[in-house]
């Protein structure tokens, strides 16, 4: 199978459907998951093509772990998690469910649960609000 054109992650980075981003550049995106496994998970693609890390070009892979390092610091820096995980699957037996690249940003704190993988969707205020935490830490850099 396959790189499908349009799966949701390319579908976003065309502008065909919303998502609520916290980081655009030339290369990449970075948006919140609409199913997060904590508060604060967020999502980084690199814009071009490519099902998971072993087809995508090493240059726009790169530029996706750039974005994903700076992303992630402003997460920390907005939620002050007790720590942070950065997962990418590879292939639906590794848990990939959207096939185009990404990595997931998720805050890992004390209290509170640890909601179970693109299970249930969030409530859209809560997600804009925690966007502009991301978004404020990003641009105080
Ligand atoms: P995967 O399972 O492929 O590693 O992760 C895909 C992620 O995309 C899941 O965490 C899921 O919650 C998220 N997701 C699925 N559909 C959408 C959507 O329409 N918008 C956003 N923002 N995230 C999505």
């Amino acid at each position: 199978m396959g790189y499908d054109a349009n799966n949701i992650f390319a579908r976003m980075v065309r502008g065909e459907i919303p998502c609520i981003r916290v980081h655009e550049d030339a290369d990449t995106l970075a948006f919140m998951d609409i199913m997060p496994q904590a508060d604060g998970h967020t999502l980084v693609i690199p814009k071009v093509a490519g099902e998971n890390l072993f087809d995508t070009a090493p240059d726009s892979a790169a530029a996706a772990i750039r974005t994903t390092q700076r992303v992630a610091r402003a997460v920390r820096s907005a939620f002050s998690p007790a720590g942070l995980i950065i997962t990418q699957f590879n292939g639906a037996a590794a848990g990939q469910t959207v096939f185009h690249l990404h990595f997931h940003i998720v805050p890992v704190y004390t209290s509170g649960a640890w909601r179970p993988h693109a299970r249930e969707k969030a409530d859209p205020a809560a997600l804009e609000a925690q966007a502009a935490r991301i978004r404020a830490a990003l641009a105080a850099g």
